[in-house]
């Protein structure tokens, strides 16, 4: 089994069990796009490219 640790959290998870990679849970992905999405709103709102990836639907654990 390998471990790595969460970007967010720094905590040590098994890849094969998270729902959320490369976060160690969706509670870690939320928070990290929350984070990303703050800063962003410091920036001039331009859209230099259409993304098309969508969210995972909201799993309990
Ligand atoms: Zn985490």
């Amino acid at each position: 089994m390998s471990q790595c640790p969460c970007p967010l959290c720094e905590r040590l998870f098994d890849p094969e069990q998270s729902p959320a990679l490369p976060f160690c849970s969706i509670r870690c992905r939320l928070a990290d796009l929350n984070r990303w999405l703050k800063e962003g709103y410091g920036l001039p709102y331009e859209s230099p490219e259409e993304d098309e990836e969508r969210p995972a639907p909201p799993e309990e654990d």
